[in-house]
């Protein structure tokens, strides 16, 4: 079967951790572009990351929990759209849930670190190159630059921290966002941050040149497989547990006889 979409043009992070999950999320996601209605964590992390998105577009020295605090109430509107309320089904108890969770949040990351000592390098930094034919996109949460000089990739998180081992997709998505940096930037960041905000704990790891190279040949290899199975007309379906467990396309999937390890 040909797709009567177009192929995307760029391959982001998060596309790419779909496409290595299961290439049929992807096809869903990226070539048919079914929508993939909201869920209370993915509407409580934008509303989250619009946050501190705006604390981070302060002066330095006005960057106080209070101030922080003023984002709440129009992160309501503008995160909370018609179609996301309607996603959730929205009631005055969920928004309270999600209003009290998310000042809980605030307290934790300022007991974390003190926006108002961070050298931020830009916010929301979109960021596109072309690598080994390959076009790269992505919007990077926030670069700042440390002590010695150094560029660092932060990474806000509001689900469950990872366990003690990292797997190797922990840091998978920000190593993507470094090599954007050396090859859009000229500068290659020294350490990435993932700041798991609902927990107020970090994790954080040096970035080398070798892994760099390791994600740009992902997903260079990732990208050439994408185009074939597009030439093809078929992305493959491979669920397991961890895929599918979160998955918006598990009702399509079974309707077309994939054996989704879900209910
Ligand atoms: S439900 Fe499972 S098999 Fe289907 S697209 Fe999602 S991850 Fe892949």
């Amino acid at each position: 079967m040909a797709f009567s979409q177009p192929l995307p043009k760029s391959l982001s992070p998060s596309r790419l951790a779909d496409f290595q999950a299961c290439p049929r999320r992807y096809q869903h996601a990226s070539i048919e572009r079914i929508p993939q209605p909201a869920t209370y964590a993915t509407a409580k992390g934008r509303f989250v990351h619009y946050v501190f998105e705006n604390l981070f577009l302060l002066p330095a020295d006005e960057r106080t929990i209070e101030r922080t605090r003023e984002f709440v109430a129009p992160a309501i509107d503008t995160v909370l759209d018609e179609q996301v309320r309607s996603d959730l089904s929205l009631d005055e108890a969920m928004l309270e849930k999600m209003l009290g969770e998310t000042h809980e949040i605030i307290d934790a990351y300022f007991a974390m670190e003190d926006p108002r000592a961070i050298a931020s390098e830009g916010v929301e930094l979109r960021l596109g190159v072309t690598v080994n034919d390959t076009r790269l996109f992505g919007i990077l949460d926030r670069l700042d630059r440390d002590a010695d000089g150094n560029l660092v990739i932060v990474d806000y998180k509001t689900g469950a921290l990872p366990n003690r081992n990292f797997d190797s997709q922990t840091f998978a998505n920000a190593e993507l966002y470094a090599l954007l940096c050396q090859a859009k930037l000229g500068e290659t960041p020294s350490k990435i941050r993932l700041l798991y905000v609902s927990h107020g704990e970090s994790v954080e790891r040096n970035v080398t040149d070798v892994v760099i190279q390791a994600r740009s040949n992902a997903a260079t290899n990732a990208w050439k497989k994408i185009q074939r199975f597009y030439d093809d007309g078929d992305f493959p379906a491979t669920p397991s547990t961890n895929s599918c467990r979160f998955c918006a396309f598990k009702d399509i999937c079974r309707k077309n006889g994939v054996p989704v390890p879900f209910r």
